[in-house]
């Protein structure tokens, strides 16, 4: 959630209503989120007429906000089928559609510093196919669809301010024919069951971003564990596979006491492992329910582990912390592949999981790519561009972003570095936080002034000295413009 001023008067003094922006500022997404407004709430109601994967879907959308200016216009971000009609505050409003920006006129301007509502109703999304090629969204497997919405992709499913700056609550319920799972984040408020259907409401309390929604509707079942440190366990599979599935998921308990002993309380009410029968390519962070492919399932044990690991760290670092723009994802993913790595060593599978035998060597192979890395994607808090994914989801922000943290406690201390981290996902819980926020806490943490030593390594081109190992060295970037193959990662590349 973005800071709101103290509510503001009406346009006294104030600028005549205008348009808000059609992109909330994002550099690598320009169009992505939108100016004007901060939502406090969603309150999301969908429903899937048949037993039927390939469905198109139809939903409601109430959404709370607050005007951060004089409006004479808005936009959300949409890009489903159909979009039935719009209301403000219970007026019917005019709206057309541009690409992904769904542009809502109010009868009356809106007020900086006001509470208003918008109704979307009637709007339809079809799912898609998706494999490790091609990007995902609202995705169709065999036994249901389900969501992947990040970075991009979550307003293919319903209109949203789609963007971590912008994170809200949210109510979802999923209606289904009786027989159906249907499953969402946060904690499951209850069931309700008319003429066939069944509504399975789910309440996220704590600030969510759009991305990390999760909708899941179909042949599922639904399996609790026992509660772990006082957080309630789920898991939600395929019916047809919960035998094979549900064993290889329940290391995700012990994974759990595992990351609170090392940053502290978990940040959400619940948690647990989605598993969908496809091949993804990776597995996502969607909030107190990851999810995974049977792809992923089927590798051993010490690939799992970690990579379940890495995705339980994104609910301290990425979901309850979200990234202020998509250059900042480097803090999501250079944290969650620290504590994969660590997870690793201490579990003792490192050296099968990385072909390396501890972390020190991994890291030294890393900082030999470093100026490939810097030259191939930008520094490590300014990929180059968004054409792709990958571009944005490159190896400088996991294993770079990685190698900054690992540089960041050789300059500290292991003390000072452990307090920075609890005190990050403390300070900025439920909320979106920078890189200048990440440089900011780590100098009043430590006590020094971390500014350039931080920038250099977040944006610079050139990879810095390593404190504590003068005798590393980074190998020269291939020539600009040269035919060369990405660097290879030494982990098995299926984090996300
Ligand atoms: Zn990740």
């Amino acid at each position: 959630m973005t800071t709101v001023g103290a509510a503001a008067p009406a346009y006294a003094g104030g600028a005549a209503p205008s348009p808000g922006a059609p992109g909330i500022g994002d550099r690598l997404y320009p169009l992505l989120g939108n100016g004007g407004y901060d939502v406090q709430n969603y309150d999301l109601k969908v429903r899937y007429p048949q037993k039927d994967p390939k469905q198109t879907v139809t939903g409601d959308v109430t959404i709370t906000a607050v005007a951060t200016q004089n409006l004479s216009r808005f936009d959300l971000d949409f890009g489903g089928d159909a979009v039935g009609g719009v209301t403000v505050n219970g007026r019917s409003a005019t709206f057309t559609r541009d690409g992904d920006e769904l542009v809502i006129t109010p009868r009356r301007a809106l007020r900086k510093g006001k509470e208003f509502s918008v109704t979307v109703s009637g709007f339809t999304a079809t799912p898609i196919e998706a494999n490790a090629s091609s990007p995902a969204g609202f995705v169709t497997t065999a036994d249901g669809t389900f969501m992947a919405g990040q970075p991009n992709q979550s307003h293919q499913y319903f209109p949203s301010n789609d963007h971590p700056r912008d994170m809200a609550t949210y109510t979802i319920a999923l209606t289904v024919p009786e027989g159906w799972t249907a499953v969402a984040n946060g904690r499951h408020v209850g069931d309700r069951t008319r003429a066939g259907y069944v509504t399975s409401t789910y309440r996220e309390n704590k600030p969510l971003a759009s991305e990390l929604i999760q909708a899941v509707a179909g042949d599922f079942i639904v399996h609790d564990r026992a509660p772990v440190n006082g957080v309630p366990v789920r898991d939600v599979v395929p019916r047809r596979l919960a035998d094979d599935l549900l064993p290889k998921a329940a290391v995700e308990s012990s994974q759990l006491s595992w990351m609170t002993a090392k940053v502290g309380r978990y940040p959400f009410e619940n948690y647990g492992s989605l598993v969908v029968d496809t091949d993804l390519g990776f597995a996502l962070e969607t909030q107190t329910l990851s999810l995974y492919d049977t792809s992923l399932f089927g590798a051993p044990k010490f690939v799992l582990d970690p990579i379940m690991l890495h995705e339980l760290a994104h609910m301290w670092f990425g979901d309850s912390v979200a990234p202020h723009e998509w250059s900042d994802v480097w803090q999501s993913e250079g944290h969650a592949t620290w504590y994969e790595l660590e997870y690793a060593e201490e579990t003792g599978v490192f050296s099968d999981y990385t072909g390396v035998k501890d972390r020190e060597t991994y890291f030294k192979a890393v900082y030999a790519r470093g100026d490939t890395y810097r030259q191939r994607y930008g520094p490590v808090a300014h990929p180059l561009k968004a054409d792709s994914i990958w571009d944005v989801f490159n190896p400088n922000v996991y294993d770079g972003g990685a190698l900054v943290l690992y540089a960041l406690k050789q300059k500290i201390g292991a003390r000072d570095f452990d307090r920075l981290e609890r005190a990050w996902v403390s300070v900025n819980k439920g909320e979106s936080a920078s890189a200048q926020d990440f440089i900011a806490l780590a100098s009043a943490v430590s006590g020094k002034n971390l500014r350039p030593f931080l920038t250099d390594w977040l944006f610079g081109t050139k990879t810095p000295p390593m404190p504590g190992h003068p005798d590393w060295t980074v190998t020269a970037a291939p020539a600009p413009g040269a035919a060369t193959k990405a660097a290879p990662a030494p982990a098995p590349a299926y984090r996300r």
